[in-house]
């Protein structure tokens, strides 16, 4: 296992929009300890008696974060995720991980259970591991927190069989398939209807999430040394292929880097997601959102396989000529534009579409009286992310902005942080990770 230590001092060479970002130097500087982040409810508000059902939640989550934290205190580490190649020495080692030894120089398929259905026989989910013959760090790769969203399981699978153990320094791991139960009924959340991304890292008395997050936490992400979750728009909605990351942690940043050329989100994880819990443990991690959910889209994966191959690359895990191309810019806000009629909502933009302020988004029809409502852009910016064509109610999220730095009053933090996710009381519809 590599020894990492952050270098909160440095950020090290950065492109000139992440380096501004660093050397102004952001409270963030200290986001090992800091716990401080907005609580969201996200899926609550589908329990049927969850009044208190968030604070119960968040209090049996935080009661053995501690411990969790403690638990993989071995990744206390002493050099930058950017070295940990160029750092290791020695020889590679097995790669000890549910209850197995992967050789160096093998791969193997694994089965993670987390839980068992009501006949008491357990539902397993199968854990790709590829352990290189050469020293290295390990990147874990996760899909399907959200049982809906394929995109990432295949960019999983792809990117997982395409190593060659031979030549890969470190090892890296792959849970195409986090929530089963989730991914059998082709819905978000678990059975009982509580989205696992908001119980990390977990608790081993707590509720059926809080159970499953805290197996693979412990079983799984305590073994890595950087993490990527791959998720998809929630409801109808697709993300332009975009990766959101906490850019006051260095390590977060070299993550980010090692994509090469893809659009970046700023965004502070929130409290319960993977994200959030794995950074929090000092594991750096980032969510890729690629496309929407219950489709396989071949460009998404393509895109998203492309990413983190150019990001073995840049760790140099593996010796592939690194493909960098123009830089996507990096964002630090974004907002959705939401519908202000009911009817039928047609889009005027695409993703990746750039809009100035003002212009057209797209139309709202109301199906009764033909009355047509324009929906315009009160940023400038970049479409990341919109509802697909549908019928919509007034509130509806529909296109998601971020926003151009010059667009934006910077002090005004707390303007436009995705402001719609610090709603209480419910899932907040556009928030997919
Ligand atoms: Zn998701």
């Amino acid at each position: 296992m590599r020894a990492i230590r952050r270098q909160l001092a440095s950020c090290g060479p950065l492109p000139v929009a992440l380096a501004a970002w660093c050397i102004s130097g952001l409270p963030g500087a200290a986001l090992a300890g800091e716990t401080s982040v907005e609580r969201s409810d996200g899926g609550v508000d589908l329990m049927q008696d969850s009044t208190d059902e968030g604070d119960a939640r968040s209090s049996e989550t935080s009661a053995v974060a501690e411990e969790l934290v403690d638990a993989v205190a071995e990744h206390e580490h002493d050099v930058p995720l950017a070295d940990a190649v160029t750092t290791a020495d020695g020889r590679a080692e097995p790669l000890r991980i549910l209850g197995t030894g992967v050789e160096p120089g093998s791969a193997a398929r694994l089965s993670w259970s987390a839980t068992q259905l009501f006949e008491g026989v357990p539902v397993s989910t199968p854990v790709l591991a590829v352990n290189g013959a050469l020293p290295g760090p390990t990147l874990c790769l996760t899909a399907a927190v959200h049982g809906d969203e394929l995109n990432g399981i295949e960019i999983v699978r792809r990117v997982l069989h395409d190593i060659n153990p031979e030549r890969l320094s470190g090892a890296v791991i792959g849970v195409p398939i986090v929530n089963v139960q989730g991914f059998r009924r082709g819905s978000r959340y678990l059975p009982d209807r509580r989205d696992l991304n908001r119980y990390f890292p977990g608790n081993p008395n707590g509720s059926a999430a809080a159970r499953i997050a805290h197996s693979l936490f412990t079983q799984v992400i305590a073994h890595c040394d950087a993490l990527v979750d791959l998720h998809t728009g929630s409801f109808e909605r697709a993300n332009l292929p975009q990766i959101r990351a906490d850019l006051r942690n260095p390590d977060v940043v070299t993550l980010t880097l090692g994509f090469g050329a893809m659009v970046v989100l700023h965004s502070k994880p929130t409290a319960g997601t993977l994200r959030h819990a794995a950074t929090l443990a000092g594991i750096p991690a980032v969510t890729v959102e690629a496309g929407g959910p219950s489709e396989l889209e071949l460009a998404e994966v393509k895109r998203g396989v492309e990413g983190i191959d150019t990001l073995l690359a840049a760790l140099d895990m593996v010796k592939k000529r690194r493909r960098w191309s123009d830089p996507e810019p990096v964002y630090y806000r974004s907002s959705w534009v939401r519908a202000d009629n009911g009817g039928i909502l047609l889009a005027d933009v695409g993703l990746g579409t750039t809009v100035r302020k003002g212009d057209l988004l797209g139309t709202i029809t109301d199906p009764m009286n033909n009355a047509r409502t324009e929906v315009r852009s009160p940023w400038s910016g970049r479409v990341i992310g919109m509802a697909r064509n549908q019928v919509v109610m007034p509130g509806n999220a529909a296109f998601h902005i971020a926003i151009q730095a010059d667009d934006f009053e910077v002090e005004d933090e707390a303007a436009a942080d995705v402001a719609p996710q610090r709603e209480r009381g419910g899932y907040v519809d556009g928030m997919s990770e």
